[in-house]
């Protein structure tokens, strides 16, 4: 990359930095034959979905529905309920109605509720055909849900393989994931259902990343990523960061579940930013900031604290830089679209690498979202 590093004093209105924007790929993405969730495609060229799962009790309606809401307005493209119980069987109609994103039902071991989900014309049922029990059962949930060209889920966790799978592997290791996975999809195909998407989810994410890699080696069906019970806020961002981010980074997977100790809105927020980080979806306000360090000559926290109040809820693709010293400033800060490399008590504006005009560091803030009201994204 080419570029200088110029002094704050001889910067001159309409001066331009050398400054050259190299676009990184990721992996070129695997590719999974297309499977479609209530009009929402997974897999193929679709885009990464981004999905979270209610915490509500499914029975309460109401209550169920709004957190729905909340999620699809934060930009979840799939929601997932449980149908654990004879209630939540009762309102999973109600709630599929009401919706305005996909539903999908998250069904253990009863077929009855599987059948009453697909009945309530939910999206995709997430079930593993082996624990409902006969092939009777398992027959009759696969036929309805081809019948009606619902898709199946078969989520396989790193907690809770089967014994004899345990007890051939020794422990749970991404082999012994692959292989419960492809035990069910075995079923599935047996009753020539072919509608399905994989999840080998662990709480270690080594072992999920190796998992996921093997499936995605070794077949062409469309991939759910998840770090399983990933945990509170913090360690569990972290977690499916490094998780998910590692595998959409090598091209494997499809949509995404951030799972955390907190608000399904949390999830999807955290989810959509893994994704802006790797350019796989659109990006709304990125606010970069330098760490600080000694050379620092404003009071960076503060400005940066009130940007952030004063810019949340803003939907434009804009990348914002503020840096707080003369020494790597101006580079960083002119590779954004907005850019502020701050000196003592004054500061340079950069408007996509061009020197615009000195501010004072008493105005930085009402320049900035002056700037960001005028910035036109590129079409
Ligand atoms: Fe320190 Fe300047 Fe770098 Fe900020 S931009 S971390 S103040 S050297």
């Amino acid at each position: 990359m080419d570029f200088t590093i110029p002094v704050l004093n001889n910067l001159d209105q309409g001066d331009t930095l050398a400054v050259k924007h190299p676009t990184y790929k990721v992996g070129v993405r695997r590719k999974a034959r297309e499977v479609n969730i209530g009009g929402i495609k997974v897999g193929g060229n679709a885009p990464i979905s981004v999905q979270t799962m209610t915490k509500t009790k499914t029975s309460d309606v109401e209550g169920t529905v709004r957190q729905i809401r909340q999620a699809a307005d934060a930009g979840c493209d799939i929601i997932r309920v449980t149908v654990n119980d004879r209630e939540a069987a009762e309102a999973i109609a109600e709630i599929v109605k009401q919706s305005p994103i996909p539903v999908v039902a998250d069904i253990h071991f009863n077929h009855i509720f599987a059948l009453k989900s697909i009945e309530a014309n939910v999206a995709k049922v997430r079930l593993n055909p082996g624990n409902i029990g006969s092939k009777d059962r398992i027959r009759q949930v696969l036929t309805a849900a081809k019948e009606r060209s619902i898709p199946i889920r078969i989520g396989v966790n790193s907690g809770s393989l089967e014994e004899d799978i345990l007890e051939k592997h020794g422990y749970p290791t991404a082999e012994a994931l692959f292989e419960s996975a492809m035990r069910h999809v075995g079923i599935c195909e047996e009753f020539g259902f072919n509608d399905v998407i994989i999840s080998v989810k662990s709480t270690d994410v080594r072992l999920m990343i190796e998992a996921y890699r093997l499936v995605a080696e070794r077949t062409d069906i469309p991939l759910h990523l998840g770090v399983t019970e990933a945990g509170p806020t913090k360690v569990g961002t972290i977690k499916s960061a490094v998780g998910i981010g590692t595998l959409l980074a090598e091209g494997i997977g499809d949509t995404i579940r951030v799972s955390l100790t907190d608000d399904p809105v949390k999830e999807i927020e955290v989810g959509k930013e893994i994704l802006r980080s790797l350019s796989l979806a659109s990006r709304n306000i990125e606010l970069i900031a330098c760490p600080t360090c000694g050379r620092l000559e404003v009071d960076l926290f503060g400005i940066m604290a009130q940007l952030e109040a004063k810019l949340e809820g803003i939907k434009k693709p804009v990348k914002i830089a503020v840096l707080g010293c003369v020494v790597n400033g101006p580079g960083e800060a002119s590779e954004a679209d907005i850019g502020i490399a701050a000196g003592k008590g004054v500061a340079i504006l950069y408007r996509k690498g061009e020197v615009i005009k000195r501010v004072k560091e008493s105005e930085i803030v009402q320049t900035i979202l002056e700037e960001v009201e005028k910035f036109q994204p590129e079409q």
